[in-house]
């Protein structure tokens, strides 16, 4: 069932959900099911699994050079939404990006899914190769996630890139990435929102948003969205804090601020275990605020954490 339908048949009901990542090669699909299985008695109706796209890592040969090799440190995005299926009878929303893929490529990739059953794609442009530091796009793909969309689109018309005549018509649901505190690279709020305005115009049904940690900055973008005219249902995402170096890290690598107050908290931490147990009462207020808020979803990164979800679950659902 499409994520929109959810939302619909929920009426008004907060629903709860999460994103899980593909474990790193060579783990086991059990690893998947073991972060799954604790926060299915929340009833998530859809589940996302990300994509992450090839990275550069340097060999040493035997005669002392470095060769240059690409890898996929976590494949399997497609197998394990198969499994999710398989296994829970629940949506999963697999994320198909940009880079380093051509137009072919990403075709074959929507037909797999289509006849697996998948209902809904978030599409997302991807970030840069970890050693670029910017992103570039496959010299036959596409360069932002509103060109992606637009595959995916024509896809649902029954276009495909080589036929002339009009083929099995696909009926994906599409979500897109939304930014409260702007995407990284975007000039400003207004820049980024008119990008996000071309995405819904051009089919997106949803928005999922970065995390925040401030839900004013949420409320902000969703009044954003609605005066310029993006009326879609806004998913917040939600990542609670688990470790000092997160007050590091989470601000560098998504280019989010951490309110003053949670910061403070954070400061009197002796240990994570500490941290962690600030980290899932700020999760949990927050998600509070938001459901009082009337939002659709509650969308959590587990980040294979899902032991801390489930905490913040039990005191919410
Ligand atoms: P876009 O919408 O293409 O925007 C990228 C930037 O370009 C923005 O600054 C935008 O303002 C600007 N822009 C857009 N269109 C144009 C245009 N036509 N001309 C000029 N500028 C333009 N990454 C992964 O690799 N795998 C994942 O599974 C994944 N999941 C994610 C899930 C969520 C909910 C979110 C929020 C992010 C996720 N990401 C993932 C990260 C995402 O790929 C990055 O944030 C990426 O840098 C931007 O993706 P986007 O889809 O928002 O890009």
């Amino acid at each position: 069932m499409k994520v929109t339908e959810h939302i619909r048949n929920a009426k008004g009901k907060t629903l709860f959900s999460f994103e899980i990542l593909p474990p790193v090669k060579g783990e086991s699909v059990q690893n998947i099911f073991a972060a799954i299985d604790p926060l299915m008695e929340f009833k998530p109706p859809f589940i996302d699994v990300t994509y992450h796209r090839e990275e550069y890592m340097y060999k040493k040969r035997e005669n002392g050079l470095l060769e240059r090799v690409t890898t996929r440190k976590r494949p399997g995005t497609v197998g394990i939404c198969a499994a999710i299926m398989n296994k829970y009878h629940v949506d999963a929303v697999p994320h198909i990006i940009c880079g380093g893929f051509n137009k072919e490529e990403t075709e074959n990739a929507l037909i797999d899914l289509d006849f697996l059953g998948v209902d809904n794609v978030l599409v997302l442009r991807g970030d840069a190769i970890k050693s670029e530091g910017r992103f570039v796009p496959d010299p036959e793909g596409h360069s932002y996630a509103s060109e992606l969309l637009e595959q995916v689109m024509e896809l649902n018309q029954g276009k495909y890139i080589h036929e002339e005549v009009t083929r099995n018509k696909t009926n994906f649901c599409v979500g897109v990435a939304g930014y409260p505190e702007k995407h990284f690279e975007a000039p400003s709020l207004r820049s980024d929102m008119k990008y996000l305005k071309q995405k819904i115009d051009g089919g997106a049904e949803y928005i999922v948003t970065q995390m925040f940690f401030d839900n004013k900055k949420y409320f902000e973008f969703v009044d954003k969205c609605r005066e310029n005219g993006v009326n879609v249902p806004i998913v917040p995402g939600l990542k609670p804090i688990t470790t000092l170096n997160h007050m590091s890290i989470l601000p560098s690598v998504f280019h989010v601020d951490l309110p003053d107050d949670l910061v403070d908290e954070l400061d009197k931490c002796k240990d994570n275990a500490a941290v962690k147990e600030v980290g899932i009462e700020w999760a949990i207020q927050q998600s509070k605020e938001l459901m009082e808020a009337g939002v659709p979803v509650l969308h959590y990164y587990t980040m294979s954490k899902s032991h801390v979800v489930k905490r913040i679950a039990e005191a919410l659902f």
